[in-house]
């Protein structure tokens, strides 16, 4: 077990059955309430990107906020909301993906990111891997360059890494 999963993993609830049975879903606000603990989980996702250009980061809604504006200031990028329908005023640039049940759709405004700029996605949570993927595509829209993705949660047994094709690094500082 490395020094993340130790000091971060302590920070992370697990609460059973929530939002619904059978789901074990990994609260993070205790983690965003240690100042230190928050601090260094930006340190940690940031690292793996020191050098390698990123000039914008996609955080997800709504976790990825959190994590990918802190990591943006991190390494003097931009910050781009990729947001849930109806947030954003067009023109907007929109990919439908699959849920459990039904479908959802993520949205960045249409000029959020230049052709060429390289961009790192930013979540709280890897799980299926439809989320990351969709937010991949809105990237691509956009003929922006995928420098990777960055989550705080890798949840290994739901394989979602395995959506994310090609060799675009994505880096996961917990695993469950
Ligand atoms: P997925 O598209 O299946 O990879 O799900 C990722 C998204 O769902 C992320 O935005 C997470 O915030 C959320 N999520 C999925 N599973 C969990 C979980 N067990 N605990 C907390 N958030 C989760």
């Amino acid at each position: 077990m490395n020094d993340s999963q130790n000091t971060l993993g302590a920070l992370i609830r697990a609460v059973a059955d929530f939002p619904k049975p059978g789901v074990t879903f990994r609260d993070i606000t205790p983690l965003l309430a240690d100042a230190g603990g928050f601090a260094r989980c930006i340190d940690a996702l940031a690292e793996p990107w020191q050098g390698s250009g990123v000039q914008a980061v996609c955080g997800i809604e709504s976790r990825g906020f959190i994590f990918g504006a802190a990591l943006a200031q991190k390494l003097h990028a931009g910050f781009v909301p990729v947001r849930k329908p109806g947030k954003l005023p067009p023109p907007l640039v929109a990919v439908e993906y699959e849920l459990e049940y039904g479908r959802d759709q993520l949205q960045v405004r249409s000029d959020a990111l230049k052709p060429g700029e390289r961009t790192l996605l930013v979540d709280d949570v890897l799980a299926t891997g439809g989320t990351l993927a969709a937010a991949r595509e809105l990237v691509e829209r956009l003929d922006a360059v995928l420098v990777g993705a960055s989550v705080l949660i890798e949840l290994d047994a739901l394989r979602g890494r395995e959506r994310w094709l090609g060799d675009t690094p994505v880096h996961a500082l917990l695993h469950y």
